[in-house]
Parts: C-alpha cells; structure tokens; sequence
C-alpha cells in the first residue's frame, strides 16, 4: 500500500511514496551497517560541530519545516515552529553534554577499574506523528551525539517530515549512513529488525505495536525502548491556585489537540473545589479556537487522521452508553477536515472499558475525589503510569504525591512536559526505558567494565581459570 501524505484539515492528498522495496531496504541497511563501523572513529568534537550546525538549520528553515508538519498532521503552525524549535535545543544540549555523559566512570578497586560508554551500532527508530519532528529528535541527537547510527521508520503519514528530517541530518555534515529515513510499512519493520545488522529498537507509539516490537527484541535478545501511551492524571487539592490550575488543566488536555502521549487525560478534583473547578473547566474548554491550522489564531487543529477522528467518537459514544454525562461537545465536527469538539465528560462509570483506555483527542474526564487518598487511589487505577501533574500549596500533601503517584514523571504546580536536560519514560502499560538527559543517551550504549590489573599481578588460582 501506498505511503500517503494527506491533510487533516481537507483530507486532501498532498503526495503519494510507495514503500521501499526489499532491495532498497538492504542497500540502506548496508551503507548504515558500514556507517556504523567507522562514525565512532569521527572526533566528539566533530560531532558535536555537525549537531550545532543540526540546530541552525532548524533555527533558519523554521517556518517551512513547520509548514510540512501542520500540512501533513494538522497542529497549528504556531506549535509546529515551538515543535521545530525544541529540536534545535535538543541538538544543542546533546552537542554541550555529550563529552560529560561520556566520560568514563572511575571506579575504586584494587586495580585500575572503569565504566566506559560505547556505542551499539545501528538503532532502528520507529515513531508517532503527532510530534513528527520532536520524537525524531530526542532519539536522533543523543543517539548520534554517543557514536550510534540511525534508521528511520516514521509513521506512514508522515513520510515528508522523515524525508526532511533526512535531509537536514545529511546537510549538518553527519557522515553519509548516519541517519537514513526508511519509507517502509509497518509490516516490513518484522524483517528489518530481525537483520542480524540492527543492534536495537526503540518504539514510541501505541500499546499493540509496542507489544509487537518487544516480542520480537526480546526474542532476538535486542535491546528495546518501548515509550507507549499514557492516561495521565490531574489532580487539584483545596489549597491550590484555582485559576492557574483550570488555565494549566485545558491548556494540558489540548495540547496538540489532544494527541499527546503526556496529555492530562483525567482530571481529579477534590469535592470541596469540584462544582467551581468544573464550571470553570468547562467554559474554557468552549472557548478554543477550532479551525484552519495554518491560521495564527487558531487553538486547535484537525486530528491527524479520519481514523483517529472515528476512533474517539467510537469511544465517546462507548463511555455515554455506560452511563457518562457529557458537559461540553461530544461530537465530529462537520466539514472535510477531521475537527472534534472539545468535550468534557463526568459519571465515567470506574467498571466501564474507556475509563481504562486513553482518550488521544480533546476528551477529558472528570472525577470528583473525597480526599487526598482517594485522589491518589483514582489517579493510580489505570494501565498506564507515563506522567502526573498535581495542585497543591500543601507541602505534606506534595510529598505524599510525589512518593505515592505510580508514574514515570511527577509535576507539582506545573503543567507536565518533555524538556532535553530531564529523563523522561513511563512505567506498566506506558513502556520501559527512558528517553533524554544522560539516561537516555545511556539506554543505547555499552557501560563497558573495564580492569586494568597491574602487569605483575598473580597468576590466577586453579579455581578462577
Ligand atoms: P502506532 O499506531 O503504534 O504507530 C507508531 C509507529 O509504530 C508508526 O511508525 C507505525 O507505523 C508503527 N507501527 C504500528 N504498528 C506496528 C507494528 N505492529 N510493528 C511495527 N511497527 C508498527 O501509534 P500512533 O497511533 O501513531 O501514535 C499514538 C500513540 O503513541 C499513542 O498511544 C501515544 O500515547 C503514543 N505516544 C507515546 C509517546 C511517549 O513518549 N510515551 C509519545 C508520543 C506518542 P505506521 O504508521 O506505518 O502504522
């Protein structure tokens, strides 16, 4: 089947890619196998310059690179140029950071014993397209800042984004097979995994293809990163500023229109503030802005496509049936492109399918919560556990949240965001592994241990040979 590029907004066809053929892909799995063996020769230094001049090339192209993204998934252009813009703070953070992550870990013992930090190879790279430029990123500026190649798989709609993705890494002066995107389906990732060349997989995507691609690492003993869905919660306490709270809380669940792994998915409020968080909530959610995403005053943009539009109001539907209240919004919207209004939910009955589930679009549940334990309780009761965000001005409270929330991240009084210097990864269903700050960089190198024994030392026992 074809790779198509089309746009939410008119769900027009913009380009058509057919996906490599096998021969392709092998010629590309070559030149990044050969790649491999000679790019962690090139100087830190040098690669550093290349990564430098990675983010002067998405500082100066800014607006045309974010054009493509919003053509192709639909945010604002607005957000698609802080997207392209992020980019380039990962690239210089990883060019400024790369030689302090590296150096090698002295450790004490009777010999002269240290950690050092190698590179894997050739990492596959399979992404989302709903930060088609920022996921890319995260992985590709630590992975070729430690010495690793990469391969791209982008999520089939997408494919100009990758292709102008590979461009910019190719001009910044990487070596020729450093980064490479692979216009390929998902059913061929099986074959380009199982290449005996592909020393590692990272995925960030749903829960079924992260299944997927660890069964099949685990059974090729691959190291894998599985950064996977999320149904992060929200949770406002009587002590907390109100306003900044409902201000951060629809700014939080709209957010890429909702298409957000770290979303604020379910709003936990405490019963003494639930009816004046919930009118407040409501009224701000019905004041965005939905339309043209090209447009410099638009909030929200289209879904990225019909599909994901058909699936929400599939599980919209589902929660009404079982008993939820819709305050605001509910529906598609009518027209070409693939719009949903925002929508505030309450009763999602705890026994029903979609309280389980995350809402990837303008959806939001409210619960109301008698006290702290049952906030923490209802915000722990899901599969998920990527992310929490958290308002209180209690200082005991905040503790109990930090140490007591089953996630990957906790926020107090702040809104839950990916930043380079910080790890960022869940736990349970939302994946394993971390990306960013020296973690991340750490997931796809060898800590090497290494003793250098004097040469006099003693012969070994019988029993040690
Ligand atoms: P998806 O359907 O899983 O797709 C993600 C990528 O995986 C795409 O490149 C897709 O290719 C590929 N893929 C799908 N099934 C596969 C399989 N069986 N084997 C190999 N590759 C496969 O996810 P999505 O709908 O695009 O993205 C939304 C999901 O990503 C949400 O659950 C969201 O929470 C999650 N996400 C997580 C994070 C995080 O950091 N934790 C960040 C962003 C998004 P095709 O496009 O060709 O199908």
């Amino acid at each position: 089947m074809a790779i198509q590029s089309i746009n939410p907004a008119t769900n027009k066809l913009i380009r058509s890619f057919e996906p490599l053929t096998e021969d392709a892909i092998a010629e590309k799995l070559t030149l990044a196998f050969e790649a491999s063996r000679t790019y962690p020769a090139v100087p830190l230094e040098h690669r550093a310059l290349c990564m430098r001049k990675l983010a002067s090339l998405l500082e100066h192209e800014t607006t045309d690179l974010a054009r493509t993204i919003t053509l192709e998934m639909g945010k604002p252009l607005h957000a698609a140029e802080q997207e392209v813009l992020k980019c380039a703070t990962a690239c210089r953070y990883y060019a400024d950071n790369a030689a302090r992550i590296l150096t090698p870990e002295p450790i004490a013992t009777e010999n002269h014993s240290y950690v050092r930090w190698d590179p894997l190879g050739v990492i596959l790279a399979v992404m989302p397209w709903n930060f088609p430029f920022w996921q890319v990123f995260r992985f590709l500026a630590p992975a070729l800042m430690a010495g690793n190649v990469g391969l791209l798989k982008h999520a089939s709609n997408v494919p100009q984004c990758a292709l102008d993705i590979e461009s910019l890494v190719r001009r910044a002066g990487f070596p020729r097979g450093t980064f490479q995107a692979l216009l390929i389906e998902a059913r061929q990732v099986e074959r380009v995994l199982a290449d005996p060349r592909i020393a590692a997989v990272t995925l960030t995507g749903s829960e079924p293809a992260g299944r997927a691609i660890a069964a099949q690492a685990g059974w090729l003993i691959k190291k894998s990163v599985l950064e996977l869905g999320g149904s992060d919660p929200f949770l406002v306490l009587p002590s907390a500023d109100l306003n900044a709270a409902v201000e951060t809380a629809v700014r939080a669940r709209l957010v890429n229109a909702g298409q957000s792994c770290i979303a604020a998915k379910r709003f936990i409020i405490h019963e003494s503030i639930y009816d004046a968080f919930e009118k407040r909530f409501v009224a701000l959610m019905d004041s965005m802005k939905i339309g043209d995403p090209m447009k410099e005053d638009t909030d929200i943009g289209p879904l990225a496509t019909a599909k994901i539009a058909e699936e929400l109001e599939t599980q919209v539907k589902a929660a009404i049936n079982e008993g939820a209240r819709v305050l605001t919004g509910g529906e598609r919207m009518l027209g070409n492109g693939n719009y949903f209004e925002p929508t505030v939910l309450t009763n999602v009955p705890r026994s029903s399918p979609v309280y389980r589930e995350e809402l990837f679009g303008p959806v939001a549940m409210l619960f109301p919560a008698r006290d702290l334990a049952e906030a923490i309780e209802i915000a722990n009761d899901t599969p998920f556990g990527l992310a929490a965000s958290a308002w209180t001005r209690d200082p005991a409270e905040q503790q109990r949240l930090v140490s007591e929330l089953q996630s990957g991240a906790v926020f107090i009084n702040a809104m839950v965001a990916s930043d380079p210097r910080l790890p960022f990864g869940g736990i349970k269903h939302s994946g394993y592994g971390r990306e960013l700050s020296a973690a991340g960089m750490r997931e796809f190198l060898n800590a090497k241990t290494v003793v250098l024994a004097s040469p006099v030392s003693a012969p070994p026992l019988a029993h040690e040979r």
